[in-house]
């Protein structure tokens, strides 16, 4: 990948990385919705209990075009983290696709898919942890008068790498 482009993936990697970390401690105390409203579908992420739960809903229509609210988590259905209502569950992950079982929720129209806070640290974090350990290695080589990209001594040469042609 190109070098530019690798720094502009793990910036932004970064920035998701510490709003992933800042909605999971709120996730403690707070339970949030938000979503969008597209016709009859509704998009919707949820936060509480270190959990983030992404809805997908086909047939849906109560909610105003757009919503974003937050109640406290203590007392909530959610407090236990969100998963716990899901047939599907595997490590704290949740999905639900359709319910065909008895009750209110038969036949629903809602899917979800829990994920939690710390899988999005761990996907969120891989970049920037390479970038840092590429850059380290990278300064590192030029200060031992190495090639930046290959680790090829340079300290007889000029100009360009001998062994992979980067330029000096
Ligand atoms: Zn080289």
């Amino acid at each position: 990948m190109r070098r530019r482009a690798w720094d502009v993936l793990a910036g932004g990697s970064l920035v998701l990385l510490i709003a992933a970390a800042v909605m999971w401690a709120c996730s403690e105390r707070f339970y949030d919705e938000t979503g969008l409203r597209v016709g009859r579908q509704t998009f919707g992420v949820d936060s509480a209990a270190g959990d983030t739960s992404w809805v997908w809903d086909t047939d849906f229509t109560s909610e105003p075009r757009s919503y974003a609210r937050r109640v406290p988590l203590k007392g909530n259905m959610y407090a236990d983290g969100m998963a716990h209502y899901l047939e599907h569950r595997f490590a704290g992950f949740g999905f639900r696709y359709r319910y065909d079982g008895a009750g209110k929720a038969r036949g629903t129209t809602f899917r979800v898919l829990v994920v939690p806070y710390w899988f999005l640290l761990v996907a969120t974090a891989a970049a920037p942890a390479y970038w840092v350990m590429v850059t380290r290695r990278r300064r590192r080589r030029v200060v031992a008068g190495m090639c930046a990209g290959c680790g090829y001594d340079l300290r007889v040469s000029t100009g360009r790498c001998p062994e992979c042609g980067k330029e000096f």
